[in-house]
């Protein structure tokens, strides 16, 4: 097996052991990028090399001069490039931002430099979050590494790709209405969404404030419990991040659910879910029940609601963020405009793609006098009833077990010019963002040859038992030991 194929505890071991280095970790992943990353098309760009090699190498002499080196110390990563880099481009994949160089790191990122993990390049995405498949980028089409001629999902495709072609140990993306899971499930990785306010927003480049969470991409749930660890806490820097003490969440790996109670929520399982996901992510429920958790159904009947309050909320609230994108200030300006109103209109209509001005039209609309109260106030008052159903089943359960999306990833292409097509990718993981609580995805095997994602769904700061769960199922399946071979050509 070769040094990049590897995990971050597998990695971590051997490092501690002094049996590799963290240079020798990271030529061996930038090599892969080498090869690989032709066909992928995971990252908007990659750090220089000897930038990265430097970093290593200061990882090593800190570790050979006996100091002791963190569980991420020395391990490349990738992070989703809406995730702001000191002095490192970050561009949303839009054009409005394509030569934006932030002069202040994320919280996130500063996090994960201050555990010496090596940033090895930013990932590509649909163009400010809005998207399921990647194909709303500014630059470039990610291709699915278990079937090129697929979509990776989205909107942070580019890290789940990433990951799962082992272009990077771990990355980190960003999900407003399913945006780490569902990729995660098409890419056959393990994403988790955040409680909302666990991880500090602070650097995250705004679509949808009150739903967006940045959170793990890993290749197994041990990794994804370190990198949470790392990332979670409070964060003065970010007023809706919720001042508790941060668990090590590698504690609750014990493979141990005996008695643990899980609800199947029947709304999940109905029309429009392709029959390879279902009969797949009900063997995986099966499981859970072998390992000893008790299952029953449960219903939570403002669930199709979810998706049309999501796409107003998230539009209101995008609409209202990216106003502040005028060519003033940043980002993209116009060259042929002779006066200011010409000027700002003529910026967000060349800078922005076709996907960001729906929802900003949309949202405009949803926001304006006398639709405010048809619209957005109602879409808030179905959050509310979502978020009930919720509340309501944790009383009786501890998880709740669904599909992560109604199909394994899509053809690229396919779903391009149909949006609501599009937005129905998101039927399984909105209702999540809307009540704020954390869900996993994690592999649980395949249908017609792509992989399918199971999603738990936790209580609020209820990380701990949903990894818990999500480590003693994948220890029982094994489907996060399966590798993807770019169809066949590497
Ligand atoms: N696909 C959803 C959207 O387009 C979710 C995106 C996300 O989570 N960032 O809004």
């Amino acid at each position: 097996m070769e040094l990049y194929e590897k995990t971050i505890h597998e990695l971590h071991e051997l490092i501690e052991k002094k049996e590799i280095t963290g240079v020798e970790l990271n030529k061996s992943v930038y090599e892969r990028i080498a090869q690989v990353e032709e066909k992928i098309k995971a990252y908007v760009l990659t750090m220089d090399w000897e930038q990265v090699l430097q970093k290593a190498q200061a990882v090593d002499d800190m570790f050979a001069r006996g100091g002791k080196i963190h569980p991420l110390g020395g391990i490349p990563m990738a992070l989703k490039d809406n995730i702001c880099t000191k002095g490192v481009r970050t561009t949303c994949s839009s054009k409005i931002l394509e030569n934006f160089v932030p002069p202040y790191d994320a919280t996130v990122s500063q996090k994960l430099s201050e555990s010496h993990t090596i940033l090895v390049g930013k990932t590509n995405m649909d163009e400010f979050a809005m998207g399921s498949s990647t194909e709303n980028s500014a630059f470039s089409i990610t291709r699915n590494p278990w079937n090129l001629e697929c979509v990776p999902g989205g909107s942070s495709g580019g890290a789940a790709a990433s990951v799962a072609a082992d272009e990077a140990v771990f990355a980190l993306g960003s999900d407003t209405g399913g945006s780490i899971r569902q990729p995660a499930a098409f890419c056959g990785v393990v994403g988790l969404k955040p409680t909302y306010g666990l991880v500090s927003r602070y650097g995250l480049i705004a679509y949808a404030s009150s739903l967006d969470q940045i959170g793990p991409i890993t290749k197994d749930v041990t990794d994804c419990a370190l990198v949470l660890s790392a990332i979670a806490g409070h964060d003065p820097k970010d007023s809706t991040s919720v001042n508790k003490p941060v668990p090590d969440y590698r504690n609750f790996l014990t493979g141990e659910i005996k008695g643990m109670k899980i609800g199947i929520p029947r709304e999940y399982f109905g029309e429009g879910l392709d029959g390879g996901v279902r009969e797949k992510v009900l063997a995986a429920i099966g499981d859970l029940e072998k390992l000893g958790a008790e299952v029953e159904e449960v219903s939570m009947p403002h669930t199709e609601y979810a998706l049309p309050a999501y796409y107003l909320i998230a539009s209101a609230e995008a609409s209202s963020n990216l106003a502040r994108y005028d060519g003033v200030r940043y980002g993209y300006r116009s060259k042929d405009a002779s006066d200011i109103v010409t000027m700002f209109k003529k910026s967000r209509s060349e800078g922005f793609g076709s996907e960001v001005k729906r929802r900003i039209m949309l949202g405009t609309y949803a926001l304006s006098t006398g639709y405010y109260d048809a619209y957005y106030l109602k879409a808030l008052k179905v959050r509310t009833l979502v978020k009930g159903d919720f509340d309501r089943a944790f009383e009786k359960y501890d998880l709740l077990a669904a599909p992560t999306s109604p199909s394994v990833a899509f053809r690229t292409g396919e779903k391009r010019d149909d949006p609501l097509a599009m937005y129905m990718m998101d039927v399984c993981t909105i209702p999540i963002n809307l009540a704020g609580i954390p869900a996993i995805s994690l592999p649980c095997g395949f249908s017609e040859g792509l992989p399918v994602g199971l999603q738990l769904m936790g209580k609020a700061f209820g990380e701990g038992p949903l990894l818990k769960a999500a480590y003693a199922y994948e220890q029982s399946a094994g489907f996060h030991l399966a590798k993807p071979t770019l169809n066949g050509e590497v």
